[in-house]
């Protein structure tokens, strides 16, 4: 019997909000916070000053919540940083996510061919800020 692998699965963002309204924290590294500065016409201290707090672990920052637990750069149904968001963003829910999270995730599972796949991945690792 030849070996069979499964079809790997790529879920495809349908843009529905959910993982930046529930409870979390967006971790930011430098790099990406100097990049949102630059996106709001901010210098870094004001961006560090409006919308960034210290980590759970105090290890770092992290974007700040609305009252509702809500990231703080949601409006309405879109991200004020979607050109330059977290990597951390960018990677939910194909380079990490949780036990369940399809529960609340809507995004589209789709069948794709490994190399497709793999492409697909070295966006998400690479375009970084250029992605849309
Ligand atoms: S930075 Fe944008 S994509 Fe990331 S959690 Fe906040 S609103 Fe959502
Ligand atoms: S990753 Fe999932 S939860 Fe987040 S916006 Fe996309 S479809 Fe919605």
């Amino acid at each position: 019997m030849p070996q069979t692998f499964p079809v790997p699965i790529f879920y495809e963002c349908q843009r529905c909000t959910a993982c930046c309204r529930w409870p979390g924290q967006v971790k930011i590294t430098d790099a990406e916070l100097a990049r949102m500065a630059a996106h709001k016409g901010l210098s870094e201290a004001e961006f560090i000053e409006r919308y960034t707090r210290l980590r759970w672990d105090r290890g770092g920052l992290a974007l700040q919540e609305q009252p509702d637990g809500a990231c703080i750069f949601l409006e309405g149904e879109s991200c004020a940083v979607q050109p330059v968001k977290p990597q951390q963003c960018r990677e939910f829910p194909n380079l990490w996510n949780f036990p369940g999270f399809e529960q609340t995730c809507h995004a589209f599972p789709r069948e794709v061919s490994e190399a497709e796949y793999q492409r697909r991945l070295a966006l998400i690792k690479t375009q970084g800020n250029e992605r849309d």
